[in-house]
């Protein structure tokens, strides 16, 4: 099963992401840690995602998808996989579509979501870092949602109860 987790940064997409990964025995695959990881290369391109990284914006949808591409075709991704972070928006989405079976929403207000990330402590959790995030969230990833709740498999998790109770309410739709 291909399974999307979307939802603004501190949705506990992450926490949730592992756990169903886990759960379905597929690997779960974070886009954000792809690029944290390229960004601690000291030359070349991973200094540019460093950069990006911090400023909160995002790295550009050619090389994004590439990435994604051929990480999904990987053997281990046969059987499914638990996706965080792509696609980002709609053109990311034009270029290389995955074929979820299933998009699950991680609904949390925005007053929350702020408050868990400003005591989160990673790097790119500066303020102003998050806010830009937050906006491009808001802006581009969030009409994602229109898109697969036509293609009906959108299905909306409540995300402000604790760990377990949305690990339960995720595991209802899988
Ligand atoms: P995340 O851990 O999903 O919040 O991602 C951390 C950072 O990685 C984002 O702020 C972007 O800079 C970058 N990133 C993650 N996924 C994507 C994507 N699909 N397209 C472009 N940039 C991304």
């Amino acid at each position: 099963m291909k399974v999307l987790l979307i939802g603004p940064q501190g949705s506990g997409k992450s926490t949730q992401g592992r756990f169903l990964a886990q759960y379905l025995q597929v690997p779960y695959i974070s886009t954000g840690e792809i690029f944290r990881k390229l960004s601690q290369e000291k030359v070349g391109f991973g200094q540019i995602v460093k950069t990006i990284l911090e400023e909160g914006h995002l790295v550009d949808d050619k090389t994004t998808y590439k990435i994604v591409k051929d990480r999904l075709s990987q053997p281990d991704c046969k059987s499914g996989f638990v996706m965080d972070g792509y696609p980002r928006n709609m053109e990311q989405l034009r270029l290389f579509d995955p074929k979820f079976d299933r998009v699950i929403y991680l609904d949390v207000p925005e007053k929350e979501v702020m408050r868990r990330l400003m005591g989160r402590g990673r790097s790119d959790d500066a303020p102003k870092s998050i806010k830009t995030r937050l906006d491009l969230y808001y802006r581009q990833t969030r009409p994602l949602l229109d898109y697969y709740r036509k293609q009906g498999i959108l299905v909306e998790v409540e995300g402000m109860g604790d760990i377990q109770t949305v690990q339960n309410e995720i595991k209802k739709f899988v």
